[in-house]
Parts: C-alpha cells; structure tokens; sequence
C-alpha cells in the first residue's frame, strides 16, 4: 500500500533534537508544571508578582510608587551584572553585544568602554542568569532600582547587589506568602493560557507505557487546584490528573532535589495538605512533598537514561538533572513560537544582508590585497599614486554598501523584541542562552503539547552541527 506523507508539524510547534532522543528507550517522563504542563499568560503573572514586590518595597518606604511593569522591556536569556546594574545580552563566548544601565540602553561607545575586557562567566556571583518566565518581574524591577539608585533616591550606601538583594528578596517573599497564588487559583481564566493537546499528549504517553511522573516546585494545595484547572477538563470523562502521574512530588525544591538527600513526606490529607515523613520506597499514587531524584530513580528501578525530564528553567530543570544525574532533558521554551514566525516573515530580508555581506567580504578583501601591492611598491621605491587612489574608491564603496547593510542589521537583532532582539542569537552569533539550551537540553520546543505530535514513538534525531569550514 501506498502511504502518503505524514501530516507535517508548523516548524514553530516542532520539536528540535540537539542530541538524538529515542523516546522508545524513554520508560519514565518527569514533568515540571510552571510555564510547562501550565503555561501562563506571562503578563498577568509577571505583573502580579512585580506589584507585591513593589508593594513590599513601598512598605519599606522606598519611592517605587510611580512604577509600573511593562513585559516587554526585558527577555528571558539576558543576564544582569550586579556590579555595574546593567542588563546585559552576551554571545555565546560571553561577549557583551548589547546593554543598557538600569533601563537606558547603552550606546556603543558606553557598551565598549564598559564590557571591552569583560568575558560573562555565570559561574560568578556579579552574574545572575534570567532562567525562566519567572524572571522578567525581578530583572525590570532591578533596572528600575538602579535608575532610582543612581539619582540618589534610595538609602544611602546601597550598591546595586543590595539593590538585587531587595529585589530578589521581595519576589521571593510574592513566591512564597499565599496571597498571589490565591488570587490566581480564584480566577485561573485570567491567568492560564488552555492548552487541550497538553492533555491529549499525556493521554497517549500514558497509553504507550511511560510512566508519568510530576516533579514541581509548587506546593500542593496550589498544584492541586491548577491542574485540576488545566488538565481535567480536556481528559476523557470519569478520568482525572491523577489518574496519569505515578508519583506526584510537589515542594520538590529543584534544583536542590536532583542534587542532593533531602527526605521524603507523604501529604496523608490530600483535603488539608497535612505531611507524615515518609522513609520507604516511592509508591504510586501517592503524593510526596520534598524528596530528591536518587531515591526517585532506585524506587523506579530506572537509570537516567531511562527518564526524560520536561521543564522550562533551563538551570533548575536542565542544568541540573543533566549534568549530575544524565537525566534525557526537554526544555521548554514558549518563546520559540514568535521567535520562529518573526525569523520566517524575516527570510527575505536576511537573504539580502547576506548577500550584502558577502559583497562587503569580497570588497574587504580586494582592499586588503590592494593595500599590499601598494606596501610592495612603495617597498621597491616605485610610484604609488594610482594605487593608493584605488584603496580610497574602494574605501568610498565599502562605507556606501555599510550605509545599506546597517539597516538590515538593525532589523535583524530587534526582531521578536525591539529592544533586545531574538532570544537565541546575539548579533551575528548565538547567543548565551542558545549555548546552555545545547549543552543541557537534549531537546527543546516551543510546548510540551508538542510531544503530541511527534507520539510517544518517535526517533527526535539531532540535527547535523555545522561548522565555519563547511562547504556553502
Ligand atoms: P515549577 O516550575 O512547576 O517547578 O514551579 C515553580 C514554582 O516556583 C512556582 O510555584 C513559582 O511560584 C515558584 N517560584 C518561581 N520563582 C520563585 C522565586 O523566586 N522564589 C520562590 N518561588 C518561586
Ligand atoms: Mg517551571
């Protein structure tokens, strides 16, 4: 029989394989829940964590009353430096493209003198690594601290880590004290973005035999009452959540839980939330609090290869399971979305300035073996004057094609967002962010629906590497 070709995936749901992924060698898949079985609408949230931030500053009476959150003006991926209170957008290599200082951006000559001997290392205290959606409140709080700071309206002798301390203190504060999470858990609508084929792609993993598991850093009683919300409505009826996960771990403290021994408890009253330490092996259907992924993979009877972990903080959820525990890791990336549609509407356009480029490359080049015949003959004492008249046309040309490459180049790293351009390049190359995305993540996609579509048989192959060396 004859088969016609598979329905094909829009490239922005597709999911993009850094290292090969056999999903039929996968027994077990670990799912974190924030912004990955739930997705939020990034600016309610946001907002509701910066206002109880800034109502906890205001309390400590700082003159934050005038401020206001806007999503738009900071990405996940940037990375702040505490020591000059800027934001930043590094390469790959650590090299800072672009900056601004509190909210102004950093023109060039600024970006210059202040990053020119300057490699960003996050392994370095100065450096904090914008992991998640969960961190767009605190990085614009920061750049409007140090604005504050800088026109000497905050207590006197604060650098701009006390700053961030502050700052991390009181959203940490709008995390933890239940009142944001009541208002959201009383009006989920407003807050959730429904995803049905979240639901449909547990359903058939579920079905094929992987063994489902939720490992969240929410407490139980929000975990409970979100899922519910989320997920139940969009099952077969008379089956709930619960009837999919083997172990639910909530409070799991990531990254701290693939790191080290923390102890388990069972919540006993699932109504009233109430812990009894629990010291034997991980049964199913139960609901844990705590706990840490040693205990977890031997209670399984799983080595790590075995699991796949699905989550969205590229540090706590990839990093970590990755790199201590050879954890097979998807990060979920929802930004990937407009990232892809915004670079395919840019196709055209990017094709000219790399013709431009090429163009630029051949004329630098004509200049440089200009420029030498020009040494060798003043070398050997003969003239040089029609030489040196065509190093200056060429110079002329190159400026004038400049003028028109600058543009396409300025497009080019404002697409996705005006002010910091793609979340996965940095100029020409890409960024930090797409470096630890390839080192930790085995895989990434836009949402873990995505999986829907691949099915829970799929071969996710990586895809060639290229290098400079290739033939075009
Ligand atoms: P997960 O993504 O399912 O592991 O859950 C993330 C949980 O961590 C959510 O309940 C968030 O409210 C919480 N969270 C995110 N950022 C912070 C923070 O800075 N401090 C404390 N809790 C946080
Ligand atoms: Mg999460």
């Amino acid at each position: 029989m004859e088969s016609s070709p598979p329905p094909a995936v829009p490239p922005e749901r597709r999911i993009y394989a850094n290292r090969t992924l056999n999903l039929r060698s996968i027994r077990a898949i670990g799912y974190d829940m924030d912004y990955t079985l739930i997705h939020y609408r990034v600016e309610e949230w946001e907002r509701g964590a910066y206002e109880a931030a800034r109502a906890a500053l205001a309390a400590r009476g700082w003159p934050v009353d005038g401020l206001a959150f806007d999503p738009a003006t900071v990405i996940r991926g940037l990375t702040l430096d505490l020591e000059l209170g800027n934001l930043v957008k590094p390469t790959r290599f650590g090299y800072v493209i672009k900056a601004s200082h509190g909210t102004e951006p950093l023109d060039y000559d600024r970006l210059r003198r202040a990053y020119h001997g300057t490699v960003v290392n996050l392994a370095e205290d100065r450096f904090v690594f914008l992991n998640t959606l969960f961190s767009l409140s605190e990085a614009h709080l920061f750049a409007q601290l140090v604005d504050l700071l800088d026109e000497g309206l905050l207590p006197k002798g604060m650098s701009y880590t006390d700053v961030y301390r502050a700052v991390r203190e009181t959203i940490d504060e709008a995390h933890m004290e239940g009142a944001l999470k009541d208002k959201i858990t009383a009006d989920p609508e407003r807050y959730v973005v429904h995803d049905p084929d979240m639901a449909a792609a547990l359903v058939d993993q579920h079905g094929a035999g992987k063994r489902l598991l939720l490992i969240t850093n929410s407490g139980w009683d929000y975990t409970k009452r979100m899922m519910a919300y989320a997920l139940d409505p969009h099952l077969p009826a008379g089956t709930t959540w619960r009837d999919l996960f083997e172990v639910v771990i909530v409070s799991s403290s990531k990254p701290g839980f693939f790191e080290g021994s923390a102890p388990w408890f069972e919540v006993v009253d699932e109504e009233r939330g109430l812990l009894r330490p629990h010291p034997g092996a991980i049964a199913p259907g139960a609901v844990y609090f705590g706990g840490n992924a040693a205990d977890l993979e031997e209670s399984l009877g799983l080595s790590g290869d075995q699991i796949l972990y699905v989550g969205d903080h590229l540090f706590a959820d990839v990093h970590v399971s990755k790199t201590l525990l050879r954890w097979r890791t998807a990060l979920i990336i929802r930004e990937l979305e407009s990232e892809i549609l915004d670079q395919s509407e840019f196709v055209p356009t990017e094709h000219d300035l790399q013709a431009q480029m090429t163009r630029k490359e051949d004329l630098q080049r004509r200049l440089s073996l200009l420029r030498l015949e020009r040494q060798h003959a003043m070398a050997a004492g003969e003239g040089h004057r029609a030489l040196t008249r065509a190093v200056e046309d060429l110079r002329a040309e190159i400026v004038a094609l400049d003028e028109e490459i600058a543009p396409l180049a300025r497009a080019a790293g404002r697409l996705r967002n005006e002010a910091w351009g793609p979340l996965m390049r940095s100029g020409n190359d890409k960024s930090l962010f797409a470096r630890q995305v390839e080192r930790y993540a085995d895989v990434y996609t836009s949402r873990a629906s995505n999986f829907r579509f691949e099915t829970p048989y799929a071969f996710l192959r990586a895809a060639r590497g290229s290098l400079p060396h290739d033939p075009a």
